[in-house]
């Protein structure tokens, strides 16, 4: 019955801000409200962390991976940094993965979505072996779709917004999953020009010609080792290499559903659940017969 919802996206993006914001809107919601008090209203969506190093989430995990390992013991133990706990206790709970499965399973009885919150660091689950076990193990188990999270404020230069979309899309093929792209914060800044660059390729090309293409934090100035300026011939470059990238990602955007959120104010959470049913559907159509093609 359940579908599942893995909230991948940049660190500071929001995820955890808007899995909270899912766990309590999907109590609230309509749907649920008219099932007239069911007998635990509390779960009908499901939360799973799996961020070891999350000091607080904004919402009440019922699967928690602080509760099997504890990421700073396993920094001291094996002597590592940061990242390296969090990706070996990530690692660590992957070898429990097929006991929690098995209690998904079961709640995929009563709930109506299951949420997996990934670790703040994005690269550590989508580029894991642990995240792709995970992955594959959920999708092979129940419906499956991936919602990719945007800081929509700070994605707002053209060159980070493609590098955003690139990343997305890497991600996308690698999961070949349904996929949601969900612009958060549009409390800040609404996200009226991402859907039109992403529907108007000339319009995006206007705005990467009009040279404000690489700001700050773009991919051009955070080239490794170039502490020097960018020359003219640089510029023409990147102008050029940008505008055959977006060709690309025309494609993408072309199987891909979009919405804008707040997890603030909550403003298109109900699209959001419209996205998801649909990203159901589709897994139903083509991502579970291909699954059995395979099996
Ligand atoms: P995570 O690292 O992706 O889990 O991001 P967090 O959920 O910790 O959010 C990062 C920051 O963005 C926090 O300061 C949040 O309060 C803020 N934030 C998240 N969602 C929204 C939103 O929809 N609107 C606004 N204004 N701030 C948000």
């Amino acid at each position: 019955k359940a579908t599942s919802i893995l909230l991948i996206g940049m660190a500071g993006s929001g995820k955890s801000t808007f899995a909270g914001a899912l766990s309590r809107s999907a109590t609230t919601s309509e749907a649920v409200a008219s099932k007239s008090k069911s007998k635990d209203e509390e779960t009908q969506t499901y939360m799973v962390n799996l961020d070891p190093a999350v000091l607080k989430t904004g919402y009440e995990p019922n699967v928690d991976i602080r509760d099997t390992v504890d990421y700073k013991r396993v920094m001291e133990e094996y002597n590592l940094g940061p990242n390296g706990g969090i990706l070996t206790s990530l690692n660590l709970f992957t070898t429990k993965y097929d006991q929690v499965l098995s209690i998904l399973e079961r709640r995929a009885q009563e709930v109506e979505y299951i949420v997996h919150d990934t670790p703040g660091q994005i690269e550590i689950f989508t580029w894991s072996a642990s995240g792709s076990i995970i992955t594959s193990a959920l999708a092979s188990s129940m419906p499956t779709c991936v919602a990719y999270v945007i800081d929509t404020p700070r994605t707002t230069a053209p060159a980070t917004f493609m590098s955003n979309m690139l990343y997305a899309c890497s991600i996308m093929y690698k999961t070949r999953l349904p996929f949601i792209l969900v612009f958060n914060k549009t409390d800040v800044q609404p996200s009226a020009f991402a859907t039109e660059w992403m529907s108007d390729f000339e319009a995006f090309q206007a705005a990467l010609n009009e040279g404000n293409a690489t700001e700050p934090s773009s991919v051009a100035t955070n080239r490794p080792g170039s502490g020097r300026r960018r020359t003219g011939e640089d510029a023409g470059y990147i102008n050029s290499l940008m505008n055959s990238m977006a060709l690309v990602l025309d494609e993408f955007y072309s199987n891909l559903r979009t919405v804008s959120v707040s997890s603030v104010t909550g403003e298109g959470l109900p699209n959001f659940f419209k996205a998801v049913d649909e990203a159901r559907a589709e897994y139903l159509a083509d991502y579970r017969p291909e699954l059995e093609r395979l099996a």
